[in-house]
């Protein structure tokens, strides 16, 4: 399983902040094997806008644009979820979607999307599927003769209307395209009902052996059952969401610490940070949780890597224990193993 942490606006990033989390993709020297990993989601929605604000000339590789190394595999998702969220899905062009994916040549594209709503009519729901299902016939032709890997994105709001949803997305061929993997979506508003997301996850991944993608859903009990159902990769923000609270966290027992106000905090720390990564050797030389703790873009950067540092770390250990047989001591050691009996996974 892999992370593929997300960057939303790396085209807002002041340069030097940009600079600091570019490190994570180029290396934190001009040795690129210090690099700290090697794939990226950019989203269209950020780029559509900066085409649109004319900071960007539509076809720009974004690779080269942002400076990044020829061989980090770079994800672009739809925009759909942001669009959505700021009442303009509606509005949108399909295929000017797909042009502005086109232009800046990522890797791997996901199709445009409607998420669903669980609290939506039965009649809504079903409008959406179509309408999903349309665009990914549309962008299937688009996609013709394209180098890009195409996913398309599975919506479903209960295990059955999942089994239905994969069986016409794996049927489905449009001038001799299909699709190279999928994404599902829909989950982030259910992002605490464990129960519903992992039963949608796990019936998906049954019925496919393409590549299965998770958005929008991170957190740290979550990803240990996305890796024991053989998910292939989830996006994350939560190393960026964090650092701008200025909270850390904490690798010995991935908990997240409030570096400001901390008067008022649960758990207070004062000094240096117990972790040995390149950026906290900086801050504990600079006065540590104060360090991080000060305003301005570059130690709030620095906390978003080492928060990433975290976060990859985990996933490698976890990778490491399924593939050598000792995953279930690892979940006993993490206090996981009642969470994983009273989901059944
Ligand atoms: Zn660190």
């Amino acid at each position: 399983m892999e992370i593929i942490p997300s960057i939303q606006e790396p085209l807002r990033e002041g340069e030097r902040r940009w600079n600091v989390l570019k490190q994570i993709w180029c290396g934190f020297n001009d040795n690129s094997r210090l690099r700290l990993h090697d794939h990226i989601m950019i989203s269209t929605y950020y780029v559509l806008k900066a085409i649109k604000s004319g900071r960007l000339k539509p076809g720009t590789n974004i690779r080269e644009y942002l400076g990044l190394p020829k061989d980090i595999i770079v994800y672009m998702d739809s925009g759909g979820f942001s669009l959505l969220n700021r009442g303009m899905l509606l509005d949108i062009d399909p295929q000017k979607i797909a042009e502005i994916q086109q232009g800046a040549s990522p890797d791997v594209a996901f199709v445009l999307d409607y998420p669903l709503d669980s609290r939506s009519s039965c009649n809504t729901i079903q409008k959406l599927l179509k309408k999903n299902h349309e665009l990914a016939k549309l962008f299937l032709r688009l996609y013709r003769g394209s180098r890009i890997k195409l996913f398309g994105v599975i919506h479903a709001l209960s295990e059955e209307d999942a089994e239905k949803e994969v069986s016409f997305y794996e049927s489905l061929e449009v001038q001799g395209r299909t699709f190279d993997g999928y994404g599902i979506g829909s989950l982030v508003k259910r992002k605490n009902n464990y129960r519903s997301i992992l039963s949608i996850v796990k019936t998906v991944r049954k019925l496919t052996y393409k590549p299965v993608h998770v958005f929008g859903i991170s957190s740290m009990k979550i990803i240990y059952a996305f890796a024991k159902i053989g998910i292939t990769s989830f996006d994350s923000f939560a190393f960026l969401r964090a650092a701008m609270y200025r909270e850390l966290i904490l690798p010995q027992i991935l908990k997240r610490i409030k570096l400001h106000n901390i008067k008022h905090g649960k758990r207070v720390m004062s000094s240096s940070i117990p972790c040995c990564c390149p950026m906290c050797l900086k801050a504990n030389s600079l006065g540590g949780v104060k360090y991080y703790a000060r305003k301005g873009s570059i130690p709030s950067a620095e906390l978003a890597v080492h928060n990433l540092i975290v976060i990859i770390n985990e996933v490698k250990l976890i990778n490491e224990a399924l593939a050598n047989g000792w995953f279930d001591d690892l979940l006993k050691e993490r206090g996981l193993e009642q969470f994983f009996n009273d989901l059944n996974i």
